[in-house]
């Protein structure tokens, strides 16, 4: 009976998770979504907590204290431009669980003789899973809080090294299934699983990441299937395959955005610059021409349609509050303001999406790539702020740019452009871009933040 409760809570949780990611697909919803995730995350909890095999609950408490007491300050307390590197160490914490639940299963097994080949190989992919999940995840998060260095390290013949030690790794895993008491084969399963995750991320630049970071939460979903399997949960089984799956889905719906192909970013020392291309060196040249705040603000003033256009300059800065009340002041005078939303633009996925609606902008004045390149032809300013490889129109025009090929928010089309940056410096894939010296263009040099305080003042005083 109480199994058969506990499973029914276990069904509860699943139902509530798939609903959870349907919500989280749009940003109106996105917020319910989370709740609804929270909820069957303590439904699972609870459920779990009545399971028969738990003899005592002292440990329990402990790890669940300890949990909370990490969890709250980086829930609540990192900022949102340091998500990306939070969530790497979430990822790492959440492998670690899996491959330690791995390896106390597989040492009890040992001990009880009770350890079978089905048994052994769902705890031989849970660790192995779990092992390279925990050091990569780590490496992804030294890199982004550049405690490591962030440039790709590559070597001579690195793929096929790399591949190999994994070869190493998956050959352990035979050895134990053939032989599901050797402790030899289980400890160089685990160190060879750990040494390919340290591997599998040092040829990658601290820039991109995101993406490794995505792909790892894919293989935490796998290792929790592992464990499922091998302790016999279903949740674990279900909602890893939820996990592994839908990061998967995001990587490739990253690197696509990114224009980089599914190969580049399993094998490819991405961040590296691509070999010919000299980052920096795409620009057709020209001078950009600078223009004042206070005439900046009487062309927002007096434009009927306006488009922001924020990037990761718009994180840096913090800036997304006065970016939303620029856009108030400029709907006050009967202006129309959209918000264009890249979906790479900032260092995640959703990035602008989660700032400014942070910061109160209605979502539906938040609109995607697709559709806001159709008005850009008819719009009077776009107001890039912060944003830079995200509106490069190399990207369509220069088959030599290494980000050729990359889809872009179409400001050019715009009647004028102001940008908003600090001074000449590139994007985060280090190319030049024409867009700022184009003739249509006008910048306004300084921290986002304080040119749109500027910009507000000037609006109100126009
Ligand atoms: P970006 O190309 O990185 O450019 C950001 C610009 O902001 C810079 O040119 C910088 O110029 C300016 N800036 C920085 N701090 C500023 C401040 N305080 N005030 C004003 N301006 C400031 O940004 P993006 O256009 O958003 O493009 C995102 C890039 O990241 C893409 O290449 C994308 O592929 C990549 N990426 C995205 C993700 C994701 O999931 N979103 C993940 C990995 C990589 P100055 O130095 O001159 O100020």
């Amino acid at each position: 009976m109480r199994d058969t409760l506990i499973q029914a809570a276990y069904l509860l949780a699943a139902f509530l998770f798939l609903l959870a990611l349907r919500a989280l697909g749009k940003p109106v919803t996105a917020r319910r979504g989370m709740q609804l995730a929270a909820v069957g995350m303590a439904v699972g909890i609870v459920a779990t907590l009545f399971n028969a095999r738990i003899l005592s609950y002292e440990w329990i408490a402990v790890g669940a204290v300890v949990g909370a007491l990490a969890g709250y300050p980086l829930g609540k307390w990192v900022p949102m431009t340091a998500m990306p590197q939070r969530i790497a160490l979430s990822h790492a914490l959440g492998a670690l669980a899996a491959t330690l639940v791995g390896v106390g299963e597989y040492l009890h097994g040992v001990s009880a003789g009770t350890l079978g080949r089905g048994q052994v190989t769902a705890l031989g992919f849970e660790v192995l899973l779990g092992g390279l999940t925990v050091t990569g995840s780590l490496m992804a998060f030294g890199k982004l809080q550049e405690i490591l260095p962030g440039r790709p390290l590559v070597f001579r013949g690195q793929n096929a090294f790399n591949l190999s030690v994994l070869a190493i790794g998956v050959a352990s895993l035979v050895w134990l299934v053939v032989d599901p008491a050797n402790v030899v084969a289980a400890g160089v399963m685990l160190a060879v699983s750990l040494a390919v995750g340290v591997l599998l991320v040092l040829p990658i630049g601290g820039a991109d990441m995101p993406v490794v970071v995505s792909l790892l939460n894919s293989y935490a979903g796998l290792a929790a299937v592992a464990t499922g399997f091998a302790i016999n949960n279903n949740i674990l089984i279900i909602v890893g395959a939820l996990d592994g799956l839908s990061g998967f889905i995001l990587s490739v719906a990253m690197s696509k955005a990114m224009n980089r192909s599914f190969g580049n970013v399993l094998f490819g020392a991405f961040g590296a610059p691509p070999a010919g291309a000299a980052p920096g060196a795409a620009s057709a040249g020209g001078e950009m021409s600078a223009i004042s705040a206070e005439d900046a603000a009487l062309r927002m003033a007096y434009a009927e349609k306006v488009v922001i256009v924020p990037g990761y300059g718009l994180a840096v800065a913090q800036a997304q509050h006065q970016a939303r009340e620029l856009g108030d002041l400029i709907e006050k005078r009967g202006g129309d303001v959209r918000y264009a939303i890249h979906p790479v633009a900032g260092r995640m996925p959703g990035h602008m999406n989660v700032l400014l609606a942070e910061a109160g902008v209605p979502y539906d004045k938040l609109v995607d790539m697709d559709d806001i390149n159709e008005r850009f032809a008819e719009t009077d300013v776009a107001l890039v702020v912060g944003a830079n490889d995200v509106v490069n129109p190399a990207a369509r025009t220069n088959p030599q740019s290494p980000i050729y090929g990359m889809p872009i928010l179409k400001v050019a089309d715009a009647r004028s452009v102001i940008a908003l940056k600090r001074g000449k410096g590139t994007g985060f894939s280090g190319v030049e871009n024409d867009l700022f010296v184009g003739p249509r263009t006008s910048m306004l040099f300084g921290d986002a933040k304080q040119s749109l305080i500027t910009l507000g003042l000037g609006v109100k005083d126009a």
